[in-house]
């Protein structure tokens, strides 16, 4: 089909020469979830600091197992220091406790028989057993986190390890969402006509900027006329990193989006190659840059998914890493070539050989339920059928939504 852009040409157009444009600051550890570092950081200590026990148990010299009984010389509990093996003689140990000088290797207590104040080992031990090295989880000087990660809990605690207390991270995004139609009322604000609807595209959009960890700047519902479009998109250009539309980039004469963006920067209109999520719109307004998504509630999550969360994530700094790619078998049937790629809402569940797509019943982009009752996208690309049984890939909604 001509006319029709592929999502790498309008990914590649729209990330080439994107940078992060917020500010950074320092922030306590603690209060870093979902933040993104902004330098890399550096482990100036051993992790973890000497060589310990991975075992409650005793701590001796292999070479010394011939004398038996072993007479137990000290006892060393986590965060003790312990003095140098007595030669001949095994140490009492416990889990996290550090290895005396002169022992190289631990036996579980499980492998031991105590009788008084000796022991008895009743398996063969062999030098480095049961001993976590100094270092093996982060070497001193070795890079603990790059720049560009956002911090997970996991990486929290990595950070806490090497002794960090207050980390470097962007301010977060500041993303303005407008709302255009003169269909829509907020929910909340009062009963509906029967050609009204609700604006449900705020609370999705907003939902997926906040599991980004990004601030939503509400530019509310937006008429469909001329003037108040410019305005209401100038105020957000001037108060955020960045503006999202819904609705209003088709070519219908109430659609003023494209128009009032053309007259106040620069716009480029897209017909992408995909379904849902024809009409997409990129520029900026001043120096702000914009992306217009259509207004069908489906082609929302999916547009955005596909092309603003890349762009934002860019935007505010974060290290992009390619989505794993999974693979399920289809339980559908595609019998007609498409010429967009699809993105199907499916629902994955586990099968007895693997991960099996079940189709949500009504594909139309108007219908939010195909994304709210399924857990994936699955992924059809042009002039391909698929038949039951066939692998296809699929995208987790849980790794587009944070
Ligand atoms: P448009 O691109 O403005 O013609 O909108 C396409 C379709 O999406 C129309 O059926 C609109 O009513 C619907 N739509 C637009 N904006 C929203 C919104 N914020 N919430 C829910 N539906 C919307
Ligand atoms: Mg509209």
């Amino acid at each position: 089909m001509s006319g029709l852009l592929p999502l790498e040409v309008a990914l590649a157009q729209i990330l080439t020469g994107t940078k992060p444009c917020v500010e950074t600051a320092e922030l306590a550890l603690i209060e870093s979830l979902g933040r993104v570092l902004a330098e890399d950081v550096y482990a100036s200590i051993n992790v973890p600091g000497a060589d310990n026990s991975a075992m409650d148990g005793y701590a001796l010299r292999v070479a010394d197992l011939v004398q038996h009984p072993m007479p137990v010389s000290q006892r060393i509990p986590a965060g003790a220091a312990p003095q140098a093996l007595e030669p001949g003689t095994a140490a009492r140990i416990f889990t996290g406790a550090k290895i005396p000088p002169g022992a190289d290797a631990v036996v579980m207590q499980e492998d031991c028989i105590v009788e008084g104040d000796v022991i008895r080992v009743k398996v063969a031990a062999k030098t480095g057993d049961h001993i976590r090295p100094q270092g093996q989880d982060i070497a001193s000087g070795s890079k603990v986190l790059q720049a560009g990660r956002t911090l997970r809990p996991q990486d929290m605690g990595l950070l806490a390890s090497v002794g960090c207390e207050r980390v470097t991270i962007y301010r977060p995004l500041r993303v303005a969402i407008l709302s255009t139609g003169d269909e829509l009322v907020e929910p909340g604000a009062g009963t509906l006509a029967d050609s009204q609807l609700f604006n449900s595209n705020r609370y999705t959009l907003t939902g997926l900027l906040q599991a980004m960890h990004m601030q939503v700047v509400d530019g509310g519902i937006v008429e469909d006329d001329a003037q108040a479009t410019a305005e209401a998109l100038q105020q957000a250009a001037q108060e955020a990193d960045c503006v999202i539309t819904t609705g209003g980039v088709s070519v219908g004469e109430e659609d003023h989006v494209k128009a009032q963006v053309e007259e106040l920067g620069e716009l480029a209109l897209w017909k992408l190659a995909i379904k849902p999520g024809k009409p997409l719109a990129y520029g900026r307004i001043g120096d702000t840059p914009f992306i217009g998504l259509p207004g069908n509630p489906s082609s929302v999550f999916v547009t955005f998914s596909l092309v603003a969360r890349p762009f934002l994530r860019k935007l505010q700094g974060i290290n992009e890493e390619a989505l794993p790619t999974l693979t399920a078998a289809a339980d559908f049937e595609v019998g007609r070539p498409g010429g967009r790629q699809e993105y199907l809402r499916v629902t994955l569940v586990a099968g007895e050989s693997g991960l099996v797509a079940h189709r949500f019943s009504n594909q139309s982009s108007g219908v939010l339920s195909s994304v709210s009752h399924s857990n994936a996208l699955a992924v059809i690309p042009i002039g391909r059928t698929v038949a039951r049984g066939d692998p296809v890939e699929v995208i987790p909604l849980d790794l587009l939504a944070g």
